[in-house]
């Protein structure tokens, strides 16, 4: 009997460490974060949860359009005057981003905040007829002009041709913090997580065994599900005009602008996109909420690997031809 016990206690400590689900929410972004995964010891589980909220909050002080003190501020600050030297991993996102306007042939655009910047969506606050038309022409990506410059070191350097252009990275930047946590929890052996900020999320692996289950939110009622996705290594991203808006005289103002007009897109209510990467996902789910659910559509379905799920702005859903010869 004793030596059963034992043989039962030695086989027990034999067996690997059993694994835990570790999950926390926090602020960054101005928008709320999420991370989940699945690991053996709740020492490292607290180091990489601090990790990813360090990660997410490096991000932010990088591309943050409202610290002045963000390398993104300093563009807007100096790169019409002259060219400014910036990081490699600012200098590749906007590269990125070049390559989704000249896709959608300016529908993403970064430089949509020389009239954005003058929303608030807080305060109810758009800029007036005058200062929209004034300001229009210069949103234009092809005023920001990206040049490597090989002396003896490396050098990434940015410059504005046009005096009135600011950028702003709200379109792209979260998906981009997403894959960099990502990574950095696949760098420690982490197999099955899940990360998000706002409408941009991310799974590897799977949840106790089973596909991941993502729901999209009912653009006019946030109680309720339009779809619930079985999701695995994916990442997925939905633009909406319900995240950040306002109502005056029966009309909504809302943070995704066309560049054409520098007024709220009215094509779309919201737009989820499905990728390998959230960089992607993330600007094209605002790329094809500005193009609408007809061109945006014929775009996706011309994208390998790339699903979408578009609510028009009357509420109608549709959906890519990948996904309607998945049902
Ligand atoms: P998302 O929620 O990912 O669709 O991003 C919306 C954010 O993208 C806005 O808050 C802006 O910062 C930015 N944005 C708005 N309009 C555009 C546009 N036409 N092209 C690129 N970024 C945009
Ligand atoms: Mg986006």
């Amino acid at each position: 009997m004793k030596n059963r016990l034992l043989s039962l206690i030695l086989l027990l400590l034999s067996l690997p460490a059993h694994s835990q689900w570790f999950e926390k929410e926090f602020e960054v972004m101005g928008t709320i974060a999420r991370v989940e995964f699945e690991t053996e010891s709740e020492q490292k589980a607290q180091l990489l949860i601090t990790d990813v909220i360090d990660e997410m909050n490096r991000v932010d002080q990088l591309m943050s359009p409202f610290k002045t003190t963000s390398e993104l501020s300093k563009l807007n600050q100096q790169a019409a005057k002259h060219p400014v030297q910036i990081s490699d991993e600012l200098y590749r996102l906007l590269q990125r981003s070049a390559y989704y306007s000249n896709l959608t042939q300016g529908a993403f655009d970064i430089t949509f905040s020389s009239v954005g910047y003058l929303y608030d969506y807080r305060n109810n606050k758009k800029p007036t007829k005058a200062q929209k038309e004034s300001l229009v022409s210069s949103i234009n990506y092809k005023s920001v002009k990206l040049s490597n410059q090989l002396s003896s070191v490396k050098q990434s350097i940015v410059q504005f041709k046009n005096p009135n252009t600011k950028i702003d990275l709200g379109g792209i930047a979260k998906g981009h913090a997403v894959d960099q946590c990502i990574k950095l929890l696949q760098k420690s052996g982490i197999k099955n997580a899940f990360i998000s900020a706002g409408g941009d999320s991310r799974v590897i692996g799977r949840k106790n065994g089973r596909l991941w289950y993502i729901g999209i939110r009912h653009p006019r009622n946030k109680d309720k599900l339009i779809v619930n996705l079985p999701l695995e290594n994916t990442s997925i991203s939905t633009s909406g005009d319900y995240e950040r808006f306002f109502i005056q005289d029966n009309i909504r103002y809302h943070h995704i602008i066309d560049p054409k007009t520098g007024d709220s897109s009215r094509n779309s209510q919201s737009v989820t996109i499905l990728a390998e990467n959230s960089v992607d996902a993330d600007a094209l789910s605002t790329s094809i909420f500005v193009l609408g659910p007809v061109k945006g559509m014929a775009l996706v379905n011309t994208l390998p690997n790339v699903s979408a799920i578009i609510v028009d702005i009357n509420g109608k859903m549709t959906v890519s031809d990948d996904l309607v010869n998945a049902n």
